[in-house]
């Protein structure tokens, strides 16, 4: 005869007492362990929530703040609270990444901060969780050769000499020299940090495709309106040789695009509102900033 035997799958306890008695504990024990790790993992967490407000509303310390005027042209101009926010942010920046030297280059205070600086900027008109994916920023001397092929597209497998990359696994890669080359000119439309870490809120969903996290369903259609209209018309331009406001690497894709689309809204605000009002004003629905307004 067969026995059929019911598994009441649908309570939680049943399943614990069959568990237990397949580990060779009571499940009582178990069930206490369970309660005493979801508590555990409650405080962790509310704990790691508090440590992460303290960074945010904690100003920068003298040295690192005189970094920042340093190297950072925007941030004098930024009205207090976007220079209390960014503060807060590159606290969390600093105390959530980890900055790794490759060829030689040595991970200074300077470089940390610098860096954390500009990809933070980015950051300062939203609430953001600060590039929760990413892990670690390696940091060479100077521009670069790699091989393989790039998440953007480009060369193949042919070796290509690089200023920096954005990679959905985690890490940015960035040569020193070119951060030092944006920094010196924040004028120009050309500044590494800002474009990788743009690369970074554009994979944040999932998919390089020019496309980061927009705050409301409702805003995608204007955003792939808007990107796709201004992208297209961007093409012709750079086919004529036209001299334009965006780098013409933005040709290379839509998530170049918008990479480079974010450098000139914030390197050359003023031209690209004149000449793109309409791409301005989406980027500034995105950042929730308007640097014209910063002088
Ligand atoms: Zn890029």
């Amino acid at each position: 005869m067969r026995v059929r035997t019911r598994i009441p799958y649908d309570r939680s306890m049943t399943r614990l007492a069959l568990f237990a008695a397949l580990v060779g504990l009571p499940w009582y024990l178990l069930a206490v362990g369970g309660v005493v790790a979801a508590m555990v993992w409650g405080l962790r967490r509310q704990a790691r929530a508090t440590h992460r407000r303290l960074l945010r509303t904690t100003p920068l310390s003298p040295e690192w703040r005189a970094v920042v005027e340093q190297n950072v042209s925007p941030y004098v101009h930024l009205p207090p609270a976007l220079q209390t926010k960014l503060e807060g942010y590159i606290n969390l920046f600093l105390d959530e990444k980890g900055f790794e030297g490759c060829g030689g280059q040595e991970i200074t205070d300077e470089v940390r901060v610098t860096i954390a600086a500009q990809a933070c900027l980015l950051l300062i008109g939203r609430d953001s969780q600060c590039y929760p994916r990413l892990r670690s920023i390696l940091v060479y001397p100077h521009t670069y050769v790699a091989g393989g092929k790039g998440l953007f597209g480009g060369d193949g497998d042919a070796p290509s000499v690089r200023l920096g990359e954005s990679w959905q696994t985690g890490v940015v890669v960035l040569a020193w020299d070119s951060v030092c080359g944006g920094i010196r000119n924040f004028d120009d439309g050309h500044n590494v940090v800002l474009h990788e870490f743009s690369h970074q809120l554009d994979q944040e969903d999932g998919s390089a495709d020019g496309t980061p996290l927009l705050d409301t369903l409702s805003c995608y259609g204007s955003w792939s309106r808007c990107l796709g209209r201004e992208y297209q018309l961007f093409l012709k331009q750079v086919a004529k040789h036209r001299r334009t406001v965006i780098d013409h690497y933005g040709a290379t894709n839509a998530a170049e695009f918008f990479a480079t689309a974010t450098e000139a809204f914030f390197e050359k605000p003023e031209a690209l509102s004149r000449k793109h009002p309409d791409l301005y004003a989406e980027l500034q629905q995105y950042y929730h900033l308007d640097p014209v307004t910063w002088g």
